[in-house]
């Protein structure tokens, strides 16, 4: 008999999209004014890929249409001109040490820090943000680290809240008992990021517990304050506890062409049941080469296109248009009396509302045909939260924002 994975009934099924479709669905049904809807709610990317990537994508499908310059299978952690162009530009430059061979190449920073969990123990004790990327939750529900949901929570899992009076950065407290700690900064879904000595407290706590911190600089590139951390390995000691997942998807416009990639240092350790040091570098290695063969040719030639000269510039303007997008939807919703968080080196603005998340939601799509986001669809902690989304063309931003400050009323 095929039997299931029991785990999997664990899963809280998230409406939270479907929900959204579903009132959207609703709502232009009974829409007869012929408004269009705009849509800052999901968070994916607008603009093209930046130009020297697709000179540097299109090059490389030039290649595997002839026999001399043709590629087979390439290395399951990526071609070394990608990797060494990372390590130089990434972290060298910004005086931080990582070397090509501590670089994973993958097709997405979802697998990544979805896929990571499986190299540990599955009775490690998780703690994941609230509000949080649901990816980190599931995948952990899948292994069977948590019990059953209960109340909008998952039964043993350590929830660390960020609020408004913690300024969004949960900080270890005293008594908590984790061995994997995901991180997010710039923060998905509240646009927070963390000072170096937040991250140094997670550093610190990580050190004296022998536990595990995942950071995820999805949206690093949005990181403009030049007193804001970009990688965690600017703390001192990260380098024996932290491994940390980038992106090229927010950066350089790759959701739908998919590459990413994973940085673990040789010094980082996990421990055997005997409780004696393991690599996980080397760990990984075994997982990435025995369940992945590599991200095409054409994909890794394209991500190397941002790393030239004209490749930094443009995802640098290809960022910019969006954090300037971000910072006229703060100051409309700013100026409707709403108070606004995130949106400075975040595409995300995180906005309190009097009412529930729903309630907001659903009043700010019937008045102003604008699809945000619940931030309860978050987690707990993001209820009386709405998520705005900057990734939209300016025209659409500037419209919905006039829409909502001139028919939403706070009250
Ligand atoms: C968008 C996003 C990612 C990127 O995922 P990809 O699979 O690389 O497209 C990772 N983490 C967070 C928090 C995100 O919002």
């Amino acid at each position: 008999m095929i039997t299931i994975n029991e785990n999997y009934r664990k899963l809280h099924a998230s409406y939270l999209f479907s929900d959204i479709a579903k009132r959207v669905a609703d709502f232009q049904e009974q829409n007869h004014s012929g408004e269009t809807l705009i849509k800052l709610g999901i968070g994916d990317v607008t603009l093209p890929l930046p130009a020297a990537c697709i000179r540097a994508f299109q090059d490389g499908v030039n290649e595997m249409a002839q026999e001399e310059s043709f590629h087979g299978y390439g290395p399951e952690n990526g071609y070394l001109f990608l990797r060494e162009r990372i390590a130089e530009f990434d972290f060298s430059e910004q005086g931080v040490t990582v070397s090509p061979d501590e670089i994973f190449i993958s097709d997405g920073a979802k697998c990544d820090t979805g896929n990571i969990q499986e190299i540990f123990s599955g009775d490690v004790r998780v703690a994941v943000p609230d509000p949080v990327y649901p990816v980190y939750v599931d995948t952990n529900v899948m292994a069977g680290r948590t019990g059953s949901f209960q109340d909008g929570r998952y039964q043993n899992l350590l929830y660390l809240e960020s609020t408004e009076e913690n300024g969004f950065i949960p900080l270890p407290a005293p008594d908590l008992k984790a061995d994997l700690i995901y991180l997010c900064f710039p923060n998905n879904p509240t646009g927070a990021v963390a000072s170096k000595d937040q991250l140094k407290a997670w550093v610190d706590y990580a050190r004296q517990n022998k536990a595990l911190i995942i950071f995820d600089a999805a949206y690093e590139a949005f990181i403009r304050n030049p007193e804001v951390p970009h990688s965690i390995y600017e703390i001192e000691g990260a380098r024996e506890v932290a491994i940390e997942s980038r992106s090229f998807s927010k950066k350089a416009g790759f959701t739908g062409t998919r590459c990413a990639y994973l940085v673990i240092p040789r010094e980082c350790r996990a421990f055997d049941a005997a409780g004696a040091e393991v690599s996980v570098r080397e760990l990984w290695t075994r997982r990435h080469s025995t369940k992945f063969n590599g991200v095409s040719y054409p994909v890794q030639r394209a991500a190397a296109g941002i790393y030239t000269p004209e490749g930094k510039r443009q995802t640098r303007e290809l960022v910019d248009y969006y954090l300037e997008n971000a910072r006229m939807i703060a100051e409309g919703m700013k100026s409707a009396g709403y108070t606004v968080y995130g949106g400075e080196n975040s595409p995300y603005l995180w906005i309190k509302t009097p009412r529930p998340s729903w309630e907001t939601f659903s009043l700010i799509l019937n008045k102003a045909a604008v699809v945000t986001t619940p931030g309860a669809g978050f987690g707990l902690s993001g209820e009386n939260y709405i998520r705005i989304s900057a990734f939209n063309n300016r025209d659409c931003v500037r419209q919905a924002i006039d829409r909502i400050v001139s028919r939403v009323s706070l009250d």
